[in-house]
């Protein structure tokens, strides 16, 4: 078993038993963690408290040097991460590669923005006044973390807190917990003890606790909308600052100029990657009616030309997916759109040569609407379905015809389409010929039900300070505007 870090410790806490983490390329066992809960959160906040006391103090130069640090860690240890990762997550060794090299530059962007400024002077309503605006650390952060990106997730949101001068405490998800204590164990190992803790276990009896402890006034949450709500209704009477990174259903557009194999390309990658299992998967694709046949035909080619397989091998494209009843949710989309009259052109079914693991085969399906659950509700997996438009406009109401606002893609090197796109699309990103592509300066998050915070760039440093002003007068002297009124 491993065991959770809690004060610069490695701990088994006050946990009643342990959880197992399971390989879902295989089924197989990999180890276990404990089983946290609510007397284990209560540790961590304590050391998370008294580690603030002198962390939020710490000057700029050395919080720099220490986080910079975490970044060299991650890259010594890069090869040990990949492999890990690929284990408890799944997918493909490329992507979980990418994964960390984001997590290691997301700890050097941040330390060196932490260090860039700390608020900012403002012109005093009077010469003998100074007024000034501080940006400050909230206190202990609680960072509650899913499984589909676990670290580079938890980067998102560790590095700008910690570069804030907040503590954290890390609840990784219960199915990928093995990678987050592997960080605490050898990158996080030199930070003060208490800086950063790890609590694992369930949302229920560990991530719960978190998310209502008085002592927590920031909790950083990705992971589902149901989720997100729940924590939403304990934080917000506590008036916690929330930071939520919800669900999504993002739409590609492919329009009319596009280049039927590059569009086949973008698509694939867009909604494949991770085996459909991101926040920003394109779930829905909207192709122009007029060369529907030409974009369909091209996609389905290049579908069944991807390999299933698991991650650890070198040639897979898509690997399996988290879970069993991840996969039970993907077939009951696919089979209720088959039920009410759409066709499955590839896929739709698990791969007869598989015996073991999670694994889905990449769908493409087509003659769907949007009454159909797999172009309403989050699908999480590996399903391309195809949907046509008349004209660009109906195309854009399409994509708006949803409660998520995560991202959006659009393939076309039309200006006045691009244009329009942009504008009128109501999503936190907006892709245009390069779906899913992120910049460490650029803030990622959502909008409508998706959650309005924003992540990486200065905006995911704000997520993590609050604000102060300042109003200084250096004559302590009588004002005309005291006690008592009426003074000649
Ligand atoms: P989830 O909501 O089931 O779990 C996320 C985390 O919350 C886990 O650590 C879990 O243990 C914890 N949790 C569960 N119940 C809790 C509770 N009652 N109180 C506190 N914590 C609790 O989500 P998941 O299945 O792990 O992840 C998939 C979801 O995450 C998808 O909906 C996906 O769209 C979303 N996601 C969003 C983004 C984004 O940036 N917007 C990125 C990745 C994933």
């Amino acid at each position: 078993m491993k065991l959770m870090y809690i004060n610069g410790e490695f701990t088994k806490g006050k946990a009643q038993g342990e959880i197992e983490v399971t390989n879902p390329a295989t089924e197989e066992v990999l180890n276990s963690v404990p089983r946290g809960n609510a007397e284990d959160v209560e540790s961590a906040v304590q050391s998370g408290k008294e580690a603030f006391k002198s962390w939020r103090k710490m000057g700029a130069n050395e919080r720099t040097n220490l986080l910079h640090e975490v970044a060299s860690k991650v890259k010594s240890h890069n090869e040990e991460l990949v492999h890990l990762l690929t284990l408890e997550e799944g997918k493909p060794i490329s992507e979980n590669e990418e994964e960390l090299e984001w997590v290691a530059n997301t700890f050097d962007y941040y330390a060196e923005l932490g260090r860039h400024d700390r608020g900012r002077v403002i012109p005093p309503g009077e010469h003998s006044q100074f007024n000034f605006i501080l940006r400050e650390p909230y206190g202990v952060v609680g960072c509650i973390v899913p499984w589909n990106f676990p670290l580079l997730l938890m980067a998102w949101k560790v590095a700008p807190a910690l570069a804030a001068g907040n503590t954290v405490i890390i609840k990784p998800s219960e199915m990928t917990p093995l990678t987050a204590l592997y960080m605490a164990e050898h990158c996080f190992d030199h930070l003060p003890a208490g800086v950063v803790n790890v609590v694992t276990g369930f949302g229920a009896e560990a991530g719960e606790p978190l998310a209502k402890h008085a002592d927590v006034p920031v909790i950083a949450f990705t992971g589902s909308l149901a989720t997100g709500q729940r924590i939403a209704s304990h934080a917000a009477p506590m008036m916690k600052k929330l930071h939520l990174e919800l669900g999504g259903k993002d739409a590609t557009v492919i329009a009319e100029d596009a280049d039927p194999e590059l569009a086949a390309k973008a698509v694939a990658y867009a909604a494949l990657i991770n085996a459909g299992q991101v926040c920003t998967s394109t779930e829905r694709v909207y192709i122009p009616k007029p060369k529907a046949k030409q974009f369909t035909e091209a996609i389905v080619e290049h579908v069944k030309s991807l390999r299933l397989g698991p991650g650890l091998e070198s040639t897979t494209d898509v690997g399996p997916m988290i879970g069993d009843s991840y996969r039970a949710k993907i077939e009951s989309h696919v089979e209720e759109a088959r039920a009410r009259g759409a066709k499955v052109l590839t896929g739709g079914q698990r791969p007869k040569n598989l015996s073991k693991g999670w694994y889905y085969e990449p769908t493409v399906l087509t003659g769907v609407d949007h009454t159909m659950l797999i172009m309403r509700e989050e699908t999480f997996g590996p399903a391309v379905p195809l949907m046509e438009y008349t004209s660009f406009e109906q195309a854009i109401d399409l994509v708006n015809d949803s409660p998520y606002g995560l991202g959006a893609v659009l393939l076309s090197e039309d200006p006045k389409k691009i244009k329009m796109f942009f504008e009128d699309v109501k999503a936190g990103t907006i892709w245009i010929n390069d779906p899913l592509t992120d910049n460490y300066a650029g803030p990622f998050g959502g909008m409508k039900y998706s959650g309005g915070a924003r992540e990486l760039g200065i905006e995911g440093l704000d997520q993590f300070r609050e604000t102060k002003h300042v109003h200084w007068d250096f004559n302590f002297e009588d004002k005309s505007y005291w006690f008592p009124y009426g003074r000649e």
